[in-house]
């Protein structure tokens, strides 16, 4: 089974070593969820999985919730139809990026989608802080609003004067939300205003956001390694031509 590590990302294909599951079944007399299941049994089955990245090896476990009954001849059997799947850890949070981003935009970032379902509003706000602690920290623009610092970034991109590693993309992204009724709005508040949000509107920024992450500090990062593998080639050369 291909599986993707919640914490770190990884794709992998999971082993019977690093994976088990072991069932409960609770009765608690006729559920609504059960419909009219001549037996009601709620089972509950929990999965947990290690991940086999040496610098990870972190548990992630689900939950499933089934209507069903459980055979134990031999070998245990369940049969039963499933209405409720979730991962209970690690809890909701954003994809996992390199140390290259940010550790308090991480912060914004995760804790945004952490609270997603429960508060689209807060969850905006803090986007929106994490995409102007972005712009501040990586392209250098510091304006009274977010609105006006995506404005100084579109008038950079008209004088061909982008900030390095800022792509015309990236721009023509944080543009198309900026004019996005509400969205753009709340660009031009100051500070942390919680304010009403349209339905998507959340997932849109930390769309934006991710792309960020990807395009600004992890581009970087690969850009400056590569040049520091350059220069260590470039070095033992040297070195072996001083004592050959
Ligand atoms: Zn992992």
């Amino acid at each position: 089974m291909d599986w993707n590590c919640p914490h770190c990302g990884l794709r992998q294909v999971v082993t019977n070593a690093a994976s088990d599951n072991g069932s409960l079944e609770l009765r608690v007399g006729g559920f609504a969820e059960a419909g009219d299941a001549k037996y009601p049994r709620l089972i509950s089955i929990v999965s947990a999985i290690r991940c086999a990245a040496e610098d990870c090896k972190k548990i992630s476990a689900t939950v499933d919730l089934l209507v069903g009954e459980h055979w134990d001849y031999g070998h245990a059997k369940i049969e039963g139809s499933e209405f409720y799947a979730a991962q209970i850890y690690p809890g909701k949070h954003g994809k996992p990026f390199p140390e290259a981003v940010p550790a308090a935009c991480l912060e914004d970032y995760d804790e945004a989608w952490a609270i997603i379902d429960l508060s689209p509003k807060s969850s905006a706000t803090l986007a929106r802080r994490c995409l102007q602690t972005m712009i501040r920290d990586f392209c250098d623009i510091r304006e009274r609003s977010l609105f006006a610092e995506i404005e100084t970034l579109e008038r950079r991109l008209a004088e061909d004067d982008l900030p390095r590693g800022v792509e015309e993309e990236t721009i023509e992204a944080m543009r198309a939300l900026k004019n996005i009724g509400n969205l753009g709005a709340h660009m031009t508040e100051r500070g942390g205003e919680i304010l009403d949000v349209e339905p998507g509107e959340a997932q849109a920024l930390l769309a934006l956001i991710e792309m960020l992450f990807t395009d600004w500090y992890v581009a970087r990062a690969r850009r400056r390694e590569r040049l520091a593998r350059v220069l260590e080639i470039d070095a033992s050369k040297n070195d072996g031509t001083s004592n050959g």
